[in-house]
């Protein structure tokens, strides 16, 4: 297989690295993370988006799915997610737009000849491509390898961004080729990462350790939750900056919670469960950042 399955493909991007960016997000995520305002980034593989706001319940859709997977509601339609296949049939039958597929097959050829196009801006502007998810170290590495190095043959600046939860042995097979690592921690805690994201953290502190010993050029992206990992007295700020300390780390991204990905939930007949987590304010995020410069991290409010 020489392909990857993408959400996304976001050119002029600037908030993924250095510079103007294309930035790629692969569909899969092995996180569960409560906050994620990209759900449909989680699933590995293609979903129907269904926008109840724009169906009109005509049924169109129940009478042509060829496996039978939708049925008549009440002002809405429901969708049986374990035997839709994604054909796409009904998309071209709703006169609404009320349905969507996420996920595209790219080929490696593909995503490089999109790469290409904007070369120029990477060119003026210190740029180049992130490659980021869902968790693009999840995806098929050999072929993920083989965009790294034709981008890197191209002398086309390569970011990763990554939740650390993936094999080392896939990060090392691109170490090579990637100059820039975007590297989420979340919680130091590991009762409290299994609770709020599905999964122990210890997987991914080992990485950045490892990571951190080959000399890979590494920025850490925090996002910050009231209700997760902040708090009145800092404890997991604290925690975090005791782990990086030691590591071959200079720059942190302090990225604030938002929920502007809550409507996505209902489109994929899910439950947003992140209602009670809050933005930390103004002054609490100049806190942290103090608190992180104090301790020589070059600290960014943002991506
Ligand atoms: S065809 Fe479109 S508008 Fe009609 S029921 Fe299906 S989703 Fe709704
Ligand atoms: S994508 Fe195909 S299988 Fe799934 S609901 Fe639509 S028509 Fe049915």
């Amino acid at each position: 297989m020489d392909s990857l399955l993408v959400i996304n493909f976001q050119k002029c991007s600037i908030h993924d690295g250095p510079g103007i960016r294309s930035t790629i997000f692969f569909k899969g995520c092995p996180l569960d993370c409560v906050w994620c305002h990209n759900p449909e980034s989680k699933k590995f593989t293609k979903e129907v988006l269904y926008n109840q706001e724009r169906c009109s319940a005509c049924g169109t859709c129940a009478k042509i799915c060829p496996s039978n997977a939708i049925s008549n509601q009440l002002y809405r339609v429901s969708l049986d997610r374990d035997i839709c296949t994604t054909c796409g049939s009904c998309l071209d039958y709703c006169v609404n737009n009320a349905r969507e597929i996420v996920g595209e097959e790219y080929s490696i050829k593909q995503l490089v000849r999109e790469i290409e196009k904007d070369i120029m801006f990477y060119e003026e502007s210190g740029g180049g491509v992130t490659l980021s998810g869902g968790e693009v170290m999840c995806q098929d590495i050999e072929c993920i390898s083989k965009l790294s190095r034709v981008c890197k043959d191209r002398g086309i600046h390569i970011a990763v961004d990554t939740c650390g939860y993936a094999k080392f042995d896939n990060y090392e097979r691109i170490l090579e080729f990637v100059d820039l690592f975007l590297y989420d921690i979340k919680l130091i805690d590991e009762e409290k990462h299994i609770e709020f994201t599905g999964k122990s953290n210890k997987l991914i502190l080992e990485n950045l350790k490892k990571l951190s010993e080959k000399g890979a050029n590494i920025n850490i992206r925090i996002p910050l939750i009231e209700g997760v990992n902040v708090d009145e007295e800092n404890i997991e700020v604290k925690k975090i900056i005791e782990f990086i300390k030691p590591l071959n780390i200079k720059k942190v991204n302090l990225l604030p919670y938002h929920s502007i990905g809550k409507h996505k939930y209902e489109k994929l007949d899910e439950v947003y469960h992140a209602e009670d987590f809050e933005t930390p304010d103004t002054s609490k995020l100049e806190e942290i950042r103090d608190i992180f410069e104090r301790n020589n991290f070059s600290t960014k409010i943002g991506g």
